[in-house]
């Protein structure tokens, strides 16, 4: 039976499981990922294969969240060569970001000290209406690929998936568990034991088109808007164009509104895309697992057990959750220390 469990099979479970290992030394045979949504499902209520997915400059300017980016982005690499390189879905593309206002000296001095040809572009050089911009190298995520390697990765190691819905968190206990992850997601919203009434969804919706001649990504952020383009790695040439940020928006549908309004923002962005017939293979939308105070990163003891929460990654799971869940198995670590007396 095992002794650790990861609920939630989203980028931050997986992200988790892999510092379990890596990080804390748990054998991978003695790990159970448990998850009403495994890689391959679709839902609503299942995040991760809705994203861009990029790593962009999308996080709040706060030192905490900086932190969790810088170590996703300058860590990332290690992921990628496990999983026998850039044919995993995960691979480097170049980037431009702009920006309406500046967005403040703390986020670009943090991004500059660690990003990958990382270059301001001159004021003479922005469009109208920007106020600053850079180009700079990115990671770019095939989300639904990247997620079902690194499963079967996992799975290649040892790891047990057991596809089960939970109504309450104790559930994810059996008698020789001795901690649970909490990786939930949205879903840390609605589960007894957890109700966490912080988080709300911030709903996003995408367009997926075939575009071989894009090999860029392009984003805008506006005071109430954000306009992006990013390419989807070993994906047959899909490129992601978003798209919305609505706050305490629960909807799973699509609306052709949205999807005009997209196309048209992300052609004025970069033109180049209709330099071949718009070619539409979907339109979807995904809740951004979204929480008041930022992600949640604690750990909680319950009697001798131990559950540690790790959620809350907002339009960010793929950029900054590696940093989330090293951060989450780290309290882990020390926490077993302090109940064994160690510390
Ligand atoms: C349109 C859009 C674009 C985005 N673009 C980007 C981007 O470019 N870069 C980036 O970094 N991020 C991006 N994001 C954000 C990113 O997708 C999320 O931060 C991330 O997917 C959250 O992952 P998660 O593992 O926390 O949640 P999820 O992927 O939702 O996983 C939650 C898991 O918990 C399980 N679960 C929940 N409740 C229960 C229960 N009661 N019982 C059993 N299992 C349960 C679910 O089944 C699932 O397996 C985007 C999101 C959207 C919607």
């Amino acid at each position: 039976m095992p002794e650790v469990v990861v609920l939630g099979c989203g980028i931050v479970g997986l992200y988790t499981t892999y510092c379990l290992i890596n990080d804390a030394g748990v054998s991978p045979k003695n790990i159970t990922v448990m998850a009403k949504y495994m890689p391959g499902d679709q839902s609503i209520n299942y995040t991760s294969p809705w994203a861009g997915g990029n790593f962009s400059c999308i996080t709040p300017n706060d030192k905490e969240t900086l932190a969790l980016d810088k170590f996703t982005y300058t860590n990332l690499a290690t992921i990628q060569k496990k999983l026998g390189g850039p044919s995993c879905g995960l691979d480097m593309y170049p980037s431009t970001e702009l920006w309406d206002e500046y967005p403040g000296d703390e986020k670009i001095l943090s991004l500059k000290s660690y990003i990958k040809d990382f270059k301001v572009i001159p004021k003479s050089k922005l469009p109208e209406g920007v106020e600053f911009g850079i180009n700079l190298t990115t990671w770019d995520f095939n989300c639904p690929y990247f997620l079902a390697n690194f499963k079967k990765y996992f799975e290649g190691l040892g790891v047990k998936f057991i596809q089960t819905e939970l109504t309450h968190i104790s559930q994810a206990y059996k008698p020789d568990t001795k901690v649970v992850f909490n990786c939930t997601g949205i879903g840390a919203f609605s589960l007894s034991g957890v109700k966490d009434d912080k988080v709300y969804p911030t709903r996003g919706q995408v367009v997926v088109i075939k575009a071989p001649h894009i090999k860029q990504n392009k984003m805008r952020w506006g005071s109430d808007y954000a306009t992006y383009i990013i390419p989807r790695p070993f994906s047959n040439d899909e490129l992601v164009l978003g798209g919305f940020l609505q706050k305490d928006n629960w909807t799973a549908d699509t609306f052709e509104t949205q999807t005009a309004d997209i196309i048209k923002r992300t052609t004025e962005l970069l033109p180049e895309i209709l330099d071949r017939p718009l070619e539409i293979i979907r339109v979807a939308a995904g809740l951004r697992p979204s929480r008041h105070g930022g992600p949640r990163i604690e750990v909680e003891h319950i009697e001798d057990k131990l559950l540690v929460h790790n959620y809350g990654a907002s339009g960010y799971g793929y950029q900054a959750g590696f940093g989330m869940s090293h951060k989450a198995v780290a309290l882990y670590t020390k926490a077993k220390r302090q109940q064994s007396g160690k510390l």
